[in-house]
């Protein structure tokens, strides 16, 4: 399965990132600006976030 993951380097860290309120498992957190956490054992692999986020800092990768 997938789960997304984060790219911090293209993350530019200054807003709330609009991905949050998609993720229809409340996989995605924020602290501040800084960039957003999956929580891995939430995610279900969507995409949702990954085909959304403009800088595409959110990414899949395969998991095991
Ligand atoms: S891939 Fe889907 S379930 Fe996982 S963090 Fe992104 S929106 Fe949430």
């Amino acid at each position: 399965m997938y789960k997304a993951k984060i790219n911090i380097d293209k993350c530019p860290q200054n807003h709330a990132c609009p991905a949050m309120r998609l993720c229809p498992v409340g996989a995605i957190t924020q602290d501040g600006f800084n960039a957003p956490v999956i929580d891995k054992d939430k995610c279900i692999g969507c995409g949702k976030c990954t085909a959304f986020c403009p800088k595409k800092a959110l990414y899949l990768e395969e998991v095991q």
